[in-house]
């Protein structure tokens, strides 16, 4: 049988009773949508990160557009963000009508160099949009201090970092708003599409409302500005309210599958994660690195192990991208990365058998190289 990255059928033979009975929940409720399990998961996520407000959408591309306009982003603003990432966090940007500037990102994580954000912003600069990237954290606090002397929101991208921690403080509860994707593979995944945001502020909750329900406030009355359908589906809250009870199991059980990669993988030439000192990783996805990718893959498909890559295309080469042409000096980190990373097979009910093949495939596959 094929091996793959992501898989859930495992999981769902083992949870595929309450699964079942968090739909018929909701189908026997009389409450399709903005419906009290939509409700209960909101309170439920944002208890979780002891934040005071979460407000669910249909994905998590509309949480980060969502976001940036309910914090007032939007055309002619600058958003400085990193060009690896993936492609939905540019697309947010770019559909609230904003121009993302792309900074380069540090050889060892992979994640945004914050040393280089500085020197990125102009006077037309508004937001800071960090991506806390295959499930670890960016360090906002040199972000912070810049959006405090020049007057910007932060926002963070925590669609792969759900549950991630640095020092002790949990992704998404640092920024001014925070956007999650809850699409399947996701280390909080539904059955189906689904997205969250996080914010402090009331008014910008509220504003956030209205804009997940057309601009309304009350029914059939739009507010302060036309606003969008994105409204999270009440079967799908119900079973992330299931599955929020086991989110750090899942955490638990990926960072045991990472250990045993670390230790299979050592002395192999594969340069493996590098977690900053602080961050607890939640790997979303387990990247490596190597400059004979390509050929890797290659034989691993030979041994019936597909592999995938978290991102072949940097943002700003992709030719959807074109406009953005000319505004973003070159990436060369970014752009080298890109050539040589790899992600080995991840997730919670991944089997150890199942391990320990891509680990012995991986081996001799090196060893030949
Ligand atoms: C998955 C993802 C998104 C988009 O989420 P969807 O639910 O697929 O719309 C945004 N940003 C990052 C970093 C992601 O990984």
């Amino acid at each position: 049988m094929t091996t793959r990255v992501w898989d859930y059928l495992e999981e769902y033979g083992a949870e595929r009773e309450d699964i079942l009975d968090a739909v018929d929940t909701v189908f026997s409720s009389g409450r399709l949508i903005l419906g009290g399990s939509m409700r209960a998961f909101e309170e439920e996520f944002a208890a979780y990160h002891g934040m005071p407000h979460c407000v669910s959408v249909d994905n998590g591309t509309n949480a980060v557009k969502l976001a940036l306009q309910a914090l007032g982003v939007g055309p002619g603003d600058e958003v400085v963000t990193v060009a690896n990432t993936a492609a939905p966090t540019v697309v947010a940007i770019d559909a609230v009508g904003a121009t993302p500037v792309f900074v380069d990102i540090d050889p060892d994580t992979y994640l945004m160099d914050t040393t280089q954000v500085a020197a990125a912003l102009t006077d037309r600069t508004r937001c800071l949009l960090p991506v806390h990237l295959y499930g670890q954290c960016v360090d906002l606090e040199p972000l912070r201090s810049l959006a405090r002397e020049h007057g910007l929101v932060v926002l963070e991208d925590c669609a792969q970092a759900h549950g991630a921690t640095r020092n002790g403080v949990r992704a998404g509860t640092t920024g001014d708003a925070a956007a999650f994707s809850f699409y399947p593979t996701k280390v909080l995944g539904a059955y189906g599409d689904g997205g969250g945001m996080l914010v402090r502020d009331e008014d910008i909750a509220q504003r956030m409302r209205r804009l997940r329900y057309y601009g309304m406030e009350e029914r059939y009355f739009v507010v302060e500005t036309p606003g969008h359908n994105a409204r999270l589906d009440d079967v799908q809250a119900e079973i992330l309210r299931r599955k929020l009870t086991r989110l750090d199991g899942y955490i638990a059980a990926r960072r045991a599958v990472a250990e045993r990669y670390a230790a299979g993988l050592a002395g192999t030439g594969l340069v493996l994660p590098s977690v900053a000192p602080g961050n607890d990783h939640v790997y979303y996805v387990y990247v490596v690195r190597h400059p004979m990718r390509d050929r890797i893959l290659k034989a691993l498909h030979d041994h019936d192990i597909e592999l995938n890559i978290s991102y072949p295309w940097p943002v700003h080469t992709m030719t959807g991208f074109s406009h953005l042409a000319g505004r973003t000096g070159p990436l060369p980190v970014t752009e080298s990365l890109a050539d040589e990373i790899f992600s080995l097979p991840m997730y919670p009910s991944l089997p150890e058998r199942t391990q320990d093949r891509v680990i012995d495939a991986l081996r001799e596959v090196l060893a030949a190289l």
